[in-house]
């Protein structure tokens, strides 16, 4: 994919953003509705009350099809348990009572109020198109934090140690030449 191809993806995908958000606009509610305990002691009340949450049959994901990128285009046909869009989780149906599914798309708000949605979004597609959805960068930590949220009842404090953790990633993990 070469690099202005890439910067007209991020642009569709931002639009498909705007519109999936208003689309869904009516089932917002915010995560601190949902009542979740253990949420509630890993993460600031503030985060809880500004993310919104939809339960929905299937995670929207953004039309890939067509990027030439099978590893994106593969996006489609995947299952998910949740996925985030700027401020709001979107998290499947039969997993809307399950607080590790929360916690791990809550987690993926905190990178991306921290990155902004480009870099976001960039770091997301050079990871998976590089490593693969489950070891790219963002998934990793998402997946990591959300094994030792499953495995404490210590709270810590998630934020600080995620943005510092970003706050070390390599120019790499951003560079889109690695994918074009
Ligand atoms: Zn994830």
């Amino acid at each position: 994919m070469e690099q202005e191809k890439f910067r007209r993806l991020l642009s569709d995908v931002k639009k498909w953003i705007v519109q999936t958000l208003a689309e869904h606009d009516a089932q917002k509610q915010p995560v601190a509705a949902a009542n979740f305990a253990k949420l509630e002691r890993f993460y600031p009340a503030g985060l809880l009350q500004r993310v919104q949450r939809v339960i929905v049959d299937r995670c929207p994901v953004p039309p890939l099809a067509n990027t030439g990128t099978p590893q994106l285009s593969d996006i489609e046909n995947w299952d998910l348990k949740g996925i985030p869009w700027e401020n709001t989780i979107f998290i499947r149906r039969d997993l809307a009572g399950w607080d590790a599914v929360h916690f791990h798309e809550l987690l993926h708000i905190v990178q991306w109020e921290y990155l902004g949605t480009d870099d976001y979004l960039t770091a997301w597609a050079i990871g998976t198109i590089t490593r693969g959805y489950r070891d790219n960068p963002l998934e990793e930590m998402a997946f990591r934090h959300q094994s030792r949220f499953e495995t404490t009842d210590t709270p810590y404090d998630v934020i600080r140690e995620v943005t510092a953790e970003i706050a070390n990633w390599p120019y790499s993990n951003f560079d889109i030449r690695r994918i074009t």
